[in-house]
Formats: C-alpha cells, structure tokens, sequence
C-alpha cells in the first residue's frame, strides 16, 4: 500500500510539474524588474529552483508577516529571496528580502 501511495504522490506532483531543488541560484536583476513592470508589487527569487516570480500586495503582505518583515520594507526597490518555494517545495520556505 505504501508503494501505491508514492506512486500517486508523485502522479500528482508530476501534473503540477514539480521543479527539482538544486539550490546555488542566482536571481537575475532584469527578470526581477520584468515581473514589475507586468504588475508585480514585489519580486521574488527562489534560489532552490531559479525560478523569478511576482507578488501582488497582497501576496507579498502575507508573505511579510509569515516570516516577520516589516510591511514598510516591502518596497519596488526590494525583492524577496527564498531557499524553496511553492514551485519546488510545498511551501515558501526561508524567505529574506534584499535590495534589487
Ligand atoms: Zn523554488
């Protein structure tokens, strides 16, 4: 039964395309602004998967308080790094913000 399960687990992680964490990503600066100016509030970088993405407000306040940042540090000149995200993990997971 064990085996069974694994192997829906992983069906059902391989429909949503799971991303492999390798880690050692470096976020690049022009991709960061480009989910700005797509409308982001913030941008984000996952240095697990590589993977650039953007925040709404209201994406990026949840986030915030998850992990304890101030809401007034979330600013365009800023963006969040994380060592996982939902791409390739369940969760965010240590999330920092630093200076574009
Ligand atoms: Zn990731």
């Amino acid at each position: 039964m064990k085996t069974q399960g694994n192997e829906m687990k992983t069906a059902i992680l391989g429909a949503v395309g799971k991303v492999k964490a390798k880690g050692g990503h470096k976020p690049n600066k022009e991709k960061l602004q480009e989910v700005l100016a797509e409308g982001a509030s913030i941008g984000a970088f996952c240095t697990g998967c590589g993977f650039h993405q953007g925040f709404s407000k209201q994406g990026a306040m949840d986030i915030a308080e998850t992990f304890e940042i101030k809401p007034r540090e979330l600013t365009k000149e800023k963006f969040f790094t994380m060592a996982r995200c939902i791409l390739c993990d369940d969760d965010f997971k240590e999330v920092k913000l630093e200076v574009l």
